[in-house]
């Protein structure tokens, strides 16, 4: 299984370097063992700088230094080992017997940069002849960091054959028969690898498992997140079509009312205004004969008075003076004729 890690995956947030000492923060992030003790001391609670997460898995770290709680935090060791290979892979690359010679390939095993002829003698010598050389060009950090052989903790030159349980060390032969000579738990590194590598595929299965559940988790509830926004939507637009209804409902309705009123108001109209034309006739009947009575009496001519008095007395009579008015006056007294029927 080939894992490309790229060249910003092995950068830290905080120092953009390559990592030093990757901690694995609750999170799942990883920042620099330094990085983080200096961010937890310039940012006092801030969580991890990349999700916010707390640092500290447990409340109440204050009484904990930064550094404690920093180095309660699991080192990602095989990212540690990547940065380590790529920092190999980056320097110059010169042969590191001859020094001023390019180094065009690597020993997988020693991690040694070689010229042609430094490479020649390595495969010949008889220590060093089953090594796997490379070109310098084509290998990448995660497989030499692979094939880089475990050493022993306590001397670094020495190949670890064994892996100390009790004090958690890759060790080599001699400190497996010296120093953890009274261990309880020490076995073969090959059997160690082969059992983590047998966890570690139990631990993909759990994750990949939970990942499994949590995305179709958050499908649902992006599923129903529209749904939601949809009915919303929907229920916005029969909000419109109700409204609209009702507008054209109270439009109608004011029309119809106003309507009615005009209607009603034109029959009282017409009446007052015939009325007020029959009066209008009968003042000008008065009006005239006052103007002829007026006249008489002012004139006064005999014979000719006598004669239009008489014939006046008739017509004043015949005008009915005295005839009642209050069929005019009680038209229509009351005018609000507005009333609100059902619709
Ligand atoms: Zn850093
Ligand atoms: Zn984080
Ligand atoms: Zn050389
Ligand atoms: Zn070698
Ligand atoms: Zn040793
Ligand atoms: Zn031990």
């Amino acid at each position: 299984m080939e894992v490309v890690v790229r060249s910003h995956e092995r950068e830290c947030a905080v120092c953009t370097n390559d990592f030093t000492t990757p901690k694995i923060l609750p999170c799942g992030h990883l920042l620099c063992r330094e990085c983080v003790i200096s961010w937890m001391k310039s940012k006092h609670h801030a969580g991890c700088p990349l999700c916010t997460c707390p640092i500290a898995e447990h409340q109440g770290y204050s009484s904990q230094s930064a550094a404690d709680v920093v180095d309660a935090l699991p080192t990602d060791s095989v990212m540690e080992a990547i940065v380590q290979s790529a920092g190999v892979l980056g320097k110059d690359n010169m042969c590191t017997v001859c020094d001023d010679v390019r180094a065009e390939y690597i020993c997988m095993q020693c991690v040694e940069k070689m010229c042609s002829s430094c490479m020649k003698m390595h495969k010949k010598m008889s220590m060093s002849r089953s090594h796997d050389v490379e070109s310098v060009s084509t290998v990448t950090p995660e497989r030499l960091a692979a094939s880089r052989p475990a050493l022993c903790a306590d001397h670094g030159d020495k190949h670890a054959e064994a892996f100390c349980a009790d004090h958690h060390l890759s060790i080599c032969s001699s400190c497996t028969s010296i120093k953890h000579r009274t261990c309880l738990v020490v076995r073969d590194i090959n059997d160690e690898m082969k059992d983590s590598e047998k966890t570690l595929c139990g631990l993909t299965d759990q994750l990949v498992q939970a990942e499994y559940s949590l995305k179709q988790g958050t499908e649902h509830l992006a599923i129903r997140l529209q749904k939601v926004e949809d009915m919303e939507q929907e229920d916005m637009t029969q909000v419109d079509k109700t409204c609209d209804k009702l507008q054209r409902m109270v439009e109608n309705c004011r029309k119809g009312l106003k309507k009615q009123i005009h209607d009603s108001r034109l029959q009282v109209t017409n009446s007052l205004i015939k009325a007020k034309r029959e009066l209008d006739k009968r003042l000008g009947k008065v009006t005239s004969h006052r103007n002829i009575v007026t006249r008489a009496r002012a004139v006064a001519p005999r014979a000719g008075l006598i004669h239009v008095t008489q014939a006046l007395t008739d017509r004043v009579n015949s005008l009915d003076l005295n005839a009642d008015l209050d069929e005019f006056y009680s038209l229509f007294t009351d005018l609000s004729v507005f009333h609100l029927e059902e619709a």
